[in-house]
């Protein structure tokens, strides 16, 4: 097989493919539609104040760090990571607080506030939930597999009974913890991967571990400066990256795949198509015509998708007070919010949201004296939503959040709003192709994870390749960059 690829997307999983690829001797182009890379973690830049788009929280620093050590470079030569220590905040509408901190000691006083005596429920809780960690990224996360049998042959019974895959992961927090705060907090995890915390596996108490031992961190110039750098670094290994480029269709020839073909109408002929589009995206609309799009899972609609999401972007004039760099506001019905979103998909009674402040960690993101504001809604699919007025819907959400706020003592006058933008699911689906609206692509429910998720490569079209938050190893920043990684691993496989 000729070593030259096609990557139709720049997003972070779509880079990671590109720069293992061409560390591999691969002579890979990148396509991307929009005018930068970066996918969902996109910059908005006005009047001075500089807004991440998507996502916001960075853990697992280690796997950047590998993946610039792959070329021999380091990281921090690219990208300056900045703590934020204590790192998420929770709020309850009576009034309830709850904050997460790296510092041990520090975590123990706040569960104890909460939870008195539950100190060593939180330290059986980190020894636990470390080895399901180490369990999960040594043996299962990384694993190109494509049965259960293979995907589990490493993983003994013993281990495999610690992983809880068939526990809530609400209930497995149930076994440390009485406080239906603390549970609620560290339950809201779930929500990083879209999931709610009474439908996801009991393994996913992995996230608030990950978190709490290698911290949450923020890139200087925002979670964009590590786009920047990621951007950077496949230049610098001869990555051609074109932006502006929408690729209108993958072509096929036969069995095999043949090429791309651009919104102009121009083709260009590549062995090998690496698509870091949404999977369900590139199956119904890209493979579209070829009539071959993977569906192993017995066409798109059968993936269950993560909910969508309306995001709000302000820029403050003055400091806002009371609110740290990261806050989740829980509702006070927890269990029937988080099935009115996933399972009933109506817009919740009560709307759960995230408001962050990267301004407060990295000044240089808004005026001197001003506040960058982010503020996340999560919604349910276009799907399920049906016919939708937005206009009146994100003002009716907007005041909600509001409200909510000043309940909380955080006043937020309209003079003091300089500078709004909005994000609707249907924007996040124009502008990214997020099939259905769907934030954070498909969900990782128990039949979606390991060789049950849709597979990193077709099996009927030779040469076509998937990368990204819908395929395996699953959503979020780090886990995209090693779908690209495991990706490039299946088309070196297949070279041999
Ligand atoms: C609002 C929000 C908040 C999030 N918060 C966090 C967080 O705090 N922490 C975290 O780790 N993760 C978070 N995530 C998840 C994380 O952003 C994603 O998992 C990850 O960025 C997805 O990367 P990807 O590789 O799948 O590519 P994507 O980001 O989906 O990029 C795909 C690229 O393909 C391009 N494209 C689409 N169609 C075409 C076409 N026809 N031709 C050419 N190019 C095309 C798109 O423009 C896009 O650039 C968040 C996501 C969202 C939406």
């Amino acid at each position: 097989m000729e070593k030259r690829a096609a990557i139709i997307g720049g997003g972070l999983g779509g880079l990671s493919a590109a720069i293992h690829l061409r560390h591999a001797g691969f002579d890979v182009t990148i396509f991307e539609a929009n005018e930068r890379v970066g996918g969902r973690a996109n910059l908005i830049e006005r009047d001075g104040f500089s807004f991440d788009t998507g996502p916001s929280l960075l853990n697992y620093p280690w796997v950047f760090e590998k993946l610039f050590a792959l070329t021999g470079r380091r990281l921090q030569d690219y990208v300056t990571l900045l703590p934020v220590e204590p790192s998420v905040t929770f709020q309850w509408p009576d009034g309830t607080r709850f904050t997460l901190s790296s510092d041990v000691q520090r975590l123990i006083e706040e569960c104890e506030r909460l939870e008195p005596k539950s100190g060593p429920g939180l330290i059986a809780f980190l020894r636990d939930t470390r080895s399901k960690f180490e369990i999960a990224f040594d043996k299962l996360v990384t694993k190109n597999a494509d049965s259960y049998v293979r995907w589990l042959s490493g993983v003994s019974p013993m281990d495999l009974l610690r992983l809880r895959l068939w526990r809530s992961f609400y209930k497995e927090l149930g076994r440390f913890f009485k406080s239906r705060y603390i549970r609620e907090a560290l339950g809201s995890y779930g929500m990083y991967l879209g999931g709610s915390p009474f439908d996801l596996p009991g393994l996913f108490s992995i996230l608030p571990y990950g978190e709490l031992t290698y911290g949450l961190w923020l890139p200087k110039g925002g979670v964009y400066g590590l786009v920047r750098g990621i951007d950077r670094l496949a230049r610098e290994l001869g990555v051609t990256i074109r932006t502006g480029c929408t690729v209108q269709e993958i072509l096929t020839n036969g069995a095999s795949v043949k090429g791309v073909m651009l919104e102009d109408g121009s083709i260009t002929e590549f062995p090998v198509v690496v698509s870091n589009v949404d999977v369900p995206t590139t199956d119904s609309v890209l493979l579209h015509r070829s009539g071959r799009g993977n569906h192993r899972l017995n066409g798109v609609s059968r993936l269950k998708m993560t909910p969508s999401v309306m995001t709000f972007y302000w820029g403050v004039r003055g400091n806002v007070d009371l609110l740290p760099h990261h806050t989740i506001f829980l509702p006070g019905e927890y269990r029937s919010t988080f099935d009115e979103l996933m399972k009933r998909g109506v817009i919740p009674q009560e709307i759960p949201f995230y408001v962050s402040l990267p301004s407060s960690t990295d000044p240089g993101l808004a005026p001197p004296g001003d506040t960058t504001m982010f503020v996340l809604v999560p919604l349910p699919l276009l799907s399920q939503l049906g016919e939708v007025d937005w206009h009146s819907t994100v003002r009716s959400i907007r005041q909600r959040v509001l409200d909510r706020l000043r309940w909380h003592g955080v006043v937020l006058s309209e003079d003091r709003i300089a500078v709004e933008e909005v994000m609707t699911p249907v924007d996040w689906e124009r502008r990214f192709g997020l099939f259905d609206g769907s934030a954070f692509g498909a969900s990782h429910t128990l039949f979606q994870m390991g060789p049950g998720r849709y597979r990193n490569y077709s099996r009927t079209i030779k040469g076509m390749y998937y990368t990204g938050a819908s395929t395996t190893p699953g959503t979020g920043m780090p886990m995209v960059v090693l779908s690209g990684k495991m990706t490039a691993e299946r088309i070196l496989h297949a070279l041999r």
